[in-house]
């Protein structure tokens, strides 16, 4: 019975509070001078890459320079994030700790990331939860903006790591949003949503996740979803 479970992070395992998105704007403010984030949009569910390049376009930046200025705008967003990191904007949301410890500890999982966090904003996020070095794996939106190609990825490290193929429903995706639930269609996956983001559990429940929890708190029914 063996699992390869891939969490996201915002909203899943933690709540920054906005830090992300306050650190992402003040990113790109310095970088390009300019961007616009229209009535509606919501980083939930894009990688931050997709967030940088649609906030920068809408602003009016061209293509070419958005590219040019990639790096130094994730260099800025790292450095604002740690800093809000720092003034105590993580917290872990209920029931995450001991359903991470706890799946860490057992051999018949490989607990891995899926988020559209760049690896630096990543490490950042999870440094104050203690429990970041307990995920063996990771796909990021550093790795590709497009979220869907992310659990490819992922499969592919765990193989790399373990020796394993991982199939189906072996592969379980857990997240807040309908990018969560729908990211690993095309490969056959177990979703898990969790409704601790902004997407409510009937939004949720419309994108047919396999199994749907209100929150993390009752952790030991979440493993037995993993394991199901
Ligand atoms: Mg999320």
């Amino acid at each position: 019975m063996r699992r390869l479970a891939l969490f996201d992070i915002d909203c899943t395992l933690l709540d920054a509070h906005g830090a992300g998105g306050r650190a992402i704007r003040h990113a790109l403010t310095e970088t390009y001078g300019r961007w616009q984030q229209s009535d509606g949009y919501t980083y939930h569910g894009r990688t931050d890459p997709q967030i940088v390049r649609d906030l920068a376009a809408a602003g009016g930046v061209p293509p070419a320079e958005i590219e040019a200025g990639m790096e130094a705008c994730f260099d800025t967003y790292v450095r604002c994030l740690r800093a809000e990191v720092a003034a105590g904007a993580v917290e872990v949301l209920p029931g995450v700790r001991e359903l991470v410890t706890t799946l860490a500890d057992d051999d018949r999982v490989v607990l891995g990331l899926l988020t559209g966090n760049v690896i630096g904003g990543a490490e950042v996020k999870l440094a104050p939860t203690g429990f970041g070095d307990r995920f063996v794996v990771a796909a990021y939106g550093s790795d590709s903006a497009h979220r869907p190609d992310l659990p490819a990825i992922a499969l592919r490290r765990a193989e790399e790591l373990t020796g394993r193929r991982f199939a189906g429903k072996q592969i379980v995706i857990v997240g807040d949003s309908p990018a969560d639930i729908t990211c690993g269609v095309h490969l056959g996956v177990k979703a898990i949503a969790v409704a601790t983001g902004k997407h409510t559990r009937d939004e949720l429940a419309a994108h047919a996740p396999d199994h749907l929890f209100d929150d993390l708190s009752d952790w030991r029914a979440a493993i037995a979803a993993v394991l199901a």
